[in-house]
């Protein structure tokens, strides 16, 4: 499933020669437009690593689950922390359930 930009929260990271989550994509499928948000050129070439996701400073980017994993109401969302990240599970039927990991390196803004 591709990535979903909320407009209203992306900046397209102003004042940054590459966006993060063109820098995060393992296959360079983000791009800022004319417009000056992000969006993904090959939603289909989208395998749902969530790099784009977890490196958006803004909380822009959201995937959905695929259908193999959870049918569409299911929502998986990493939320970064300092030298941590929490996975942010909601099935179905709208139970949630998250798991914090502490990361091995601390992000850089
Ligand atoms: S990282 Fe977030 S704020 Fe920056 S361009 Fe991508 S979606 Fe927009
Ligand atoms: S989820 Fe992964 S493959 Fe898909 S656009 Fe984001 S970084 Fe690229």
């Amino acid at each position: 499933m591709p990535p979903i930009v909320d407009p209203k929260k992306c900046n397209g990271c102003e004042g940054r020669e590459e966006s993060f989550c063109e820098e995060a994509c393992p296959g360079d499928l983000m791009y800022v437009g004319a417009d000056g948000k992000s969006h993904c050129h090959a939603a289909r070439d989208c395998w749902d690593c969530m790099s784009c996701v977890k490196m958006c400073p803004r909380g822009a980017i959201e995937t959905k689950m695929p259908y193999q994993l959870g049918y569409h109401k299911a929502t998986l969302r990493p939320i970064m922390g300092k030298d941590s990240i929490t996975w942010k599970c909601t099935d179905i039927h709208g139970k949630t359930v998250m798991y914090r990991y502490r990361n091995r390196l601390e992000r850089k803004g």
